[in-house]
Parts: structure tokens; C-alpha cells; sequence
């Protein structure tokens, strides 16, 4: 009896996926008093790809980071609550999870590029960022030439990885599904160096003085939050509610919580969220 039950279960719970596989885009998409469609009502879904301290990383069991915060005011913008879904980097930065109806919105550190603009609709820039470089303390590993012959970790699907394949062609390039692996491969010697964005390896270098940043790329890249291609609707909010933060004061606040300092000023203590 129980057992029939177990299976007739499991078997409803099967159908359920299935259907919801099949059906997750017949689903009555959710619009917010203002006309924009999300796909889960009174939800502003996010596809991020985790960790990528200080921009989104568990914290007390909550995912926190300045583009948490940034997302937060959006959802707050709309009337909504903010919800974050951990996806591999590859599904965001292709467009696929967007295109899939994963999620209303990409914020994931991610750097606005002339093929992913193909793939997706991006917001005005929010934050600049450059390639740099990341190694133990001491190894004069301070340039690609210097490269030559090391092995140098990379992170999968991002503008770090093509750059390295680009430009430090004498390398041998490991690649690494995210941050935390990443920069784990340079503290075990499984790698002479790493590189990635500015923003994190400098932030992880603070908090990890066996390891420093030693030079910077000057990649010029800018991030943005993406929307699936021609959701105006809510592509208009986010950039307004980007305004918004600019004007009121609000980006400079979030900005500090996560960078120790306001934009252009030199920290002067440890940032607040790490
Ligand atoms: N900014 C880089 C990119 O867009 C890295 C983003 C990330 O790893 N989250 O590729």
C-alpha cells in the first residue's frame, strides 16, 4: 500500500517536471502595476553565477554583494522582491538562461561586450573593471611576457579567459568553472597566477596577504545588467532606477558598503562586506 503510494507519487511528481518543463513558458507571466512582465509574480528573478565577491557571494547563509544591492533597488522600484538563482557563468553570458525564462535579469559582475549584445539587451554601465592579474606575493609574475611558460588560471566564459587566449599567448591556461576554484588553484601552487577582473582579485588580495595583485591590464570593460533582447519594458526600469541611485546618492552608499570607499576615493579601512 505504501509502496504503491511512493511510486504513484513519484511518478505525479515526474509528470509534474515534465509539465513544467514542457509548460514553463505558458505559465501567466506575472506584470508589475508599471506594465513590466516578470516571470514570477512579485519576484524579480536574478541569474547570477556565485561566488563573485564583493559583487554577489553567500554570507550567513544570504546572498549578498554590491549587485545584490543594486538589484534590490530595482525590485524595490517595481514593487517586487528580489530572488537570486545560482547558474553556471556560460548560461548567462550566452543569453541562453535568459532566453529560457530562467530569470527577469542578469547581474552577475558581467562585462558588456559586443557579441553578448547580440544575445541580450544590456543596461547602461554600472561599474568599470579591468583584467588584472593575481599571484603569491613575491613572484615577479607582473606582465604577459613574464607569463611565458607559467600556468596561468582562467575563468570559463569570461572576458578574463579571452583575453589571456588573445593576449598572453605564451601561457599555458587552465580553466576554472568559477572565482573560488580559481583563486584556490593560485593558493595551492596549482598555478603560477590568475587572472580576472579588478575588482575581486583586488578585494580577495586584501583579505589574503599571501597573495597580490600585480599588474592591472587596462581592458576599459564596463558592466551591465542584462535583459532578455527587446524586454524594454524592464530594461527602462533598470536604467532608471540606475539614475535614480546616481542621483540620490544611493550608488555612492552601496558602493562604500562593498569597497571600503566611495567611488574614486582610496580605501581607507576594510570594506564593511567582506
Ligand atoms: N566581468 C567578467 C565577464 O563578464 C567576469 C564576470 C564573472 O565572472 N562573473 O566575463
Amino acid at each position: 500500500m505504501t509502496r504503491t503510494r511512493t511510486t504513484v507519487a513519484a511518478a505525479v511528481s515526474a509528470l509534474a517536471l515534465l509539465g513544467a518543463a514542457a509548460c514553463g513558458s505558458e505559465e501567466e507571466p506575472a506584470t508589475t502595476e508599471g506594465g513590466v512582465e516578470l516571470i514570477s509574480a512579485g519576484t524579480l528573478t536574478t541569474c547570477t553565477h556565485l561566488p563573485y565577491e564583493p559583487f554577489q557571494f553567500e554570507d550567513g547563509g544570504e546572498i549578498v554583494g554590491f549587485d545584490v544591492d543594486v538589484v534590490d533597488a530595482i525590485a524595490a522600484d517595481l514593487g517586487v522582491e528580489q530572488e537570486v538563482i545560482d547558474i553556471p557563468f556560460e548560461t548567462i553570458q550566452s543569453g541562453e538562461a535568459l532566453n529560457a525564462g530562467q530569470c527577469d535579469l542578469a547581474a552577475a559582475g558581467m562585462t558588456i561586450t559586443d557579441v553578448r549584445e547580440e544575445n541580450m539587451d544590456f543596461s547602461t554601465p554600472y561599474f568599470e573593471a579591468t583584467q588584472a592579474l593575481i599571484t603569491p606575493v613575491g613572484s615577479g609574475l607582473d606582465s604577459a611576457d613574464a607569463l611565458e611558460g607559467r600556468r596561468l588560471a582562467v575563468q570559463s566564459g569570461t572576458t578574463g579567459a579571452v583575453y589571456a587566449e588573445e593576449q598572453i599567448p605564451g601561457a599555458e591556461l587552465v580553466t576554472f568553472e568559477d572565482l573560488a576554484l580559481l583563486l584556490t588553484a593560485v593558493e595551492s601552487g596549482q598555478v603560477d597566477a590568475a587572472i580576472n577582473d579588478n575588482g575581486v582579485l583586488l578585494d580577495y588580495a586584501a583579505d589574503n596577504p599571501d597573495l597580490e595583485v600585480t599588474t592591472e591590464f587596462n581592458t576599459g570593460e564596463q558592466y551591465g545588467i542584462g535583459v532578455r533582447t527587446g524586454n524594454t519594458a524592464l530594461l527602462e526600469q533598470v536604467d532608471a532606477t540606475l539614475a535614480r541611485l546616481d542621483d540620490d546618492g544611493s550608488y555612492d552608499e552601496i558602493y562604500t558598503t562593498w569597497f571600503g570607499a566611495a567611488p574614486g576615493e582610496a580605501a581607507s579601512a576594510a570594506p564593511t562586506g567582506s
